[in-house]
This record gives C-alpha cells, structure tokens and sequence, in this order.
C-alpha cells in the first residue's frame, strides 16, 4: 500500500514504432488517434477510475496487436517494460508484503481492455501473489473500485491505514481483535470502500492481523525485559513506536505495516499501560 509516481513514457510514439514492425505493419493514422484519445479518457477518469465507457467501435483486430507488442523481445518493448519496474520499490505497492514486486500488473486487464496493454499508468510493478488475484473484475455493480490504484489514489501517500487493537476485556489485551479503519483527508465513502476490498481481496486484512498478533506478542515480552533491566516507563515505549514510525514511513511510506502498527501502538494508552504493568508469561502469554 504505497503511492508510487506514474511513469511518463512517450506511449504514443513507442506503439508506433512497435507496430510499424508487426506483419503486416499497423501504420492507419485513424487507429492512433483513436488510441490517444482512449488513453486521454482514461488519465480523465483516472483519479476515480469508475466504470467507464466501452471503446468505441473501429479498433478492429488492431488491438489483437497491442496486446501482442506488449509481451514483445524488441528492445523497445524491454526497455518499456524495465522502466515500470523501475518506478516500484522494494515491497509490492498493493499489499506492502516484503517480497520484491516481481511481476506487472495491468491495473485494467489486459483480456478486457487491450488498448490498455501497453499503457504506462496501467501498468503497475506487483508481487506475483497480487497479480495472481487481481483478476476481470475491477468494480462492484455499484460502480465502486475494487482495488487501489497506486498512481492516482492520493491518499496512499498519507497514513491512512489505522489500526484499532481492542481489548477482549476492559484494559486486558491477551487475546485482543485487530480493526482497521481507513481515513485521511478527503477521503469519500467510496474510497473507504475501495480500501475494504482492497484489502479483503487481496488477503491484506487476514496477514496483517496474524502478524500483529505475533509483533505484539514479542513487544510485550520486550517491554517486560525492558523493565526488569532499565526501569522502562510509558514515556520510553511512547517514543519508541513514535521513532519507529517515522523511520518505518521515511524508508517504505506511512502505510507499511511497521508504521501501521507503531502508529496503534502509541496511539492506544490501555494497550500501553496494560503492557507496562501485566505480564507477558501470563496464561501463557497472548494467544490467537
Ligand atoms: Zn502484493
């Protein structure tokens, strides 16, 4: 889950160049201008990508075309290909999962809209898990998204991903729930929708509430350690999960799960306390 900068490559010219080399070449004016024009539309509706209109008639088999140069061993096709990758980082933007983006996902799949195969801003460097599961269907029958777009959806860029640990009893966190709510500036009802999906679909939700129950499990213990040695207060894990933040947002963004769980953590006073003051052995310490 993380803003990544759209790349902007000359689409336009590089279909060109790679379908004048196709048998038999593709050279109409009329197919290009008609494919500009799609990928204007697109970069209109972007910031939303609802549902948008069906192509317009007149692609022909052309488009058959399109799809192929993708996958294409001119260089061209490479070089476009390396340059997606090249604006990732080193988690996939989708999920934030540690394993390298690997892969490009077509955003728009290719089997639905192939003029859109080879457009940049649909093109998004992914794990193979996300691209695997992203599949035809990109939204509800209400028109809502179902997956975030890492180039236009704005908010990535903001902590925007809060995590809720609740206690299964007043102030008792051993076998506390994990709740997550979506919110930043500006964001509509259908953003916060889009990030339900996003994060059911992609199996985001059910990783991310295993792996805090483990990181918490280990804080607590740590934080018994702490004590036992330093005299650790609540003030010094405040400032921990604080500093964890920013350096966790500075190297992966704000919504990688580090800084989503040290942003729980301080933002939770009866969670601190209750670490600070129960015992992590107790019952066996927090189990799930
Ligand atoms: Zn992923």
């Amino acid at each position: 889950m993380r803003q990544l900068v759209a790349p902007r490559l000359a689409t336009i010219d590089i279909h060109h160049r790679l379908l004048a080399n196709v048998h038999p070449p593709v050279t109409k004016k009329a197919f290009f201008r008609k494919l500009a024009a799609r990928f204007r539309h697109y970069e209109r509706m972007a910031p939303k990508l609802r549902r948008f209109n069906p192509r317009p008639a007149g692609f022909g088999h052309l488009l058959e075309k399109v799809h192929g140069v993708y996958d294409s061993d001119a260089n061209e096709a490479k070089e476009f290909r390396d340059a997606i990758r090249r604006c990732g980082f080193d988690r996939c933007p989708y999920c934030g999962r540690t394993r390298p983006p690997s892969q490009i996902d077509h955003f728009l799949p290719r089997s639905v809209f192939p003029e859109f195969s080879f457009f940049s801003v649909n093109l998004v460097p992914s794990c193979p898990d996300c691209n695997r599961v992203k599949d035809k269907d990109i939204w509800n029958q209400a028109g809502v998204r179902l997956f975030l777009h890492p180039y236009y959806d704005r908010f990535l860029g903001l902590p925007f991903v809060h995590l809720k640990i609740v206690p299964e009893r007043t102030e008792i966190f051993y076998v506390p729930l994990f709740e997550f709510v979506f919110d930043a500036p500006n964001m509509s009802s259908n953003d916060r929708d889009t990030c339900d999906s996003h994060f059911d679909k992609l199996g985001i939700r059910r990783d991310l509430e295993r792996h805090f129950a483990s990181l918490l499990r280990a804080e607590h213990r740590r934080v018994e350690r702490s004590i036992a040695v330093a005299g650790y207060k609540y003030s010094d894990l405040d400032d921990k999960h604080r500093i964890d933040e920013e350096n966790f947002t500075r190297e992966f963004g704000p919504n990688c799960w580090e800084a989503i769980f040290a942003r729980g953590i301080y933002s939770n006073q009866s969670l601190m306390t209750f670490l600070l003051t129960q015992p992590a052995s107790r019952g066996g310490a927090i189990t799930r």
